[in-house]
């Protein structure tokens, strides 16, 4: 593992974001503060992997610091005051200054109060060893490594480990960021982090729904959430979530179809999908009241998928028509149906779901309102009736062209002027 940290350091971002470190820490010098980058950035940087995240910690008042680094030229910074933290944009970069905390818990779960702090207690709150390193950029001192938790001796190891026996009970998301970490960066729990998991899991029960949420968020960021979810399932944490929630072993397939099909963005919903695929309804309003999901986007997408699943018997037709797939499908969204088409065991429902997607959906009448008029149907009602008429003829492929779609919409109306057809 690399020793020198100053080239370390140096190597690892472009010029212009080197150079605000050394600025920063220069200014903090000049204010008698402490500087330090601390927790992810430091760890990647002695695994040698790349970070766009940098957080950096002050020994003294963040913002005033930052009040300062946003006279340099190129700077954009966004203070919150109320919060004593502030965010600046470098390239691609994301740097977040924050003052020292020393953080003490009322009760499990509860969020820590905190008073401002030096270096080694804001290294005491964190969560695990690796991610309670510390390295300090003030001049004469830049690149100097504080590691008092052995955090470079666990990277070396590839462990996992909290830093004392009570930090799950402190903040049982550490569970769900332990696991998240061991997967991505493949590495082991630490026999007693492991033991304290097992001690602490119903800790999880202590934590809000919105914060749970948001670490099934960060699962599903990472590039493979179905190893996460596998280690999981080993460790009961996905049935604390719900009890019904399970590894499947179609995940690995499933969700790495997920990646290849879909944007960054759709792909976190679904993942929720194939997640909740195996509940029943009422498990999954549980899984939702759970998690505060109420209404919105997410909630809609989980439920339609469940309901489409109950639904999918009536696709397990050999002679059915496109017309018949596209209406029962039509009311679903895009990404449940997609959700069912990864998930569905039958080879035939598949075909007929990633038809729907794929080129039903898209068919449109090449005749529109204004043609009706044309032909002299009155505005209202028929017109609605006559289009889909049309419509259902072109997806069973019976209309082609606007001719035959004209042709079939006069004798259509034809049919429902004729006074004969209402006896
Ligand atoms: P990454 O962004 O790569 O997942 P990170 O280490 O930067 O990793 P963040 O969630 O941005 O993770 O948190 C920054 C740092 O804050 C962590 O490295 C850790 O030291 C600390 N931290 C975050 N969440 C907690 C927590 N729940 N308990 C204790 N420390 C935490």
């Amino acid at each position: 593992m690399p020793q020198n940290y100053f080239k370390l350091i140096k190597d690892a971002f472009p010029e212009p974001v080197f150079r605000l470190i050394i600025q920063a820490g220069e200014l903090a010098h000049g204010m008698s503060y402490g500087l330090y980058l601390v927790g992810g950035v430091v760890r990647d940087l002695l695994l040698d992997r790349k970070s766009d995240d940098i957080d950096i910690m002050v020994e003294g008042d963040a913002i005033k610091l930052a009040d300062l680094l946003a006279q340099l030229p190129n700077t954009r910074i966004t203070s919150y005051r109320k919060f004593g933290t502030s965010t600046l944009k470098v390239d691609d970069f994301r740097i977040d200054l924050a003052t020292c905390r020393r953080e003490t818990y009322s009760r499990p779960g509860a969020l820590p109060s905190v008073k401002s702090g030096d270096i080694t207690e804001d290294l005491f709150r964190r969560d695990f060893t690796i991610n309670a390193m510390s390295l300090c950029i003030n001049p004469g001192k830049f690149g100097e490594l504080i590691d008092i938790y052995n955090g470079k001796q666990d990277l070396e190891k590839k462990l996992i480990r909290v830093l004392h026996s009570e930090s799950f009970t402190d903040d049982a998301t550490r569970i769900m960021r332990a696991i998240r970490y061991e997967q991505r960066l493949n590495f082991k729990l630490e026999t007693k982090t492991e033991k304290l998991i097992a001690r602490d899991l119903d800790m999880l029960d202590s934590i809000s729904g919105d914060r749970l949420r948001k670490e099934i968020s960060l699962w599903f960021s990472e590039l493979q959430p179905e190893k996460i979810l596998h280690r999981a399932d080993e460790l009961a944490v996905l049935q604390k979530l719900q009890t019904g929630l399970h590894w499947n072993d179609h995940f690995n397939e499933t969700f790495s179809r997920v990646r290849k099909q879909a944007k960054p963005a759709s792909a976190v919903q679904l993942y929720y999908c194939l997640l909740v695929y195996s509940l029943n309804e009422s498990e999954l309003d549980e899984l939702l009241g759970r998690l505060n999901i109420h209404g919105g986007k997410l909630d809609n997408l989980c439920r339609l998928t469940l309901k489409l699943k109950n639904k999918l018997a009536l696709l397990d037709e050999k002679e059915i028509k496109r017309a018949d797939i596209y209406y029962l499908l039509k009311d679903f969204s895009p990404p449940a149906i997609r959700a069912n088409a990864l998930c569905t065991g039958s080879h035939r429902i598949r075909t007929y779901l990633e038809l729907y997607l794929d080129n039903l959906r898209f068919t449109k009448t090449l005749l529109n309102g204004r043609d009706m008029a044309r032909m002299g149907v009155p505005e209202g009602r028929l017109v609605g009736i006559v289009l889909q008429d049309v419509l259902k003829a072109k997806l069973n492929g019976e209309v082609k062209t606007k001719m035959d779609e004209e042709r079939l919409a006069r004798s259509i109306i034809r049919k429902l002027s004729d006074p004969g057809m209402h006896q």
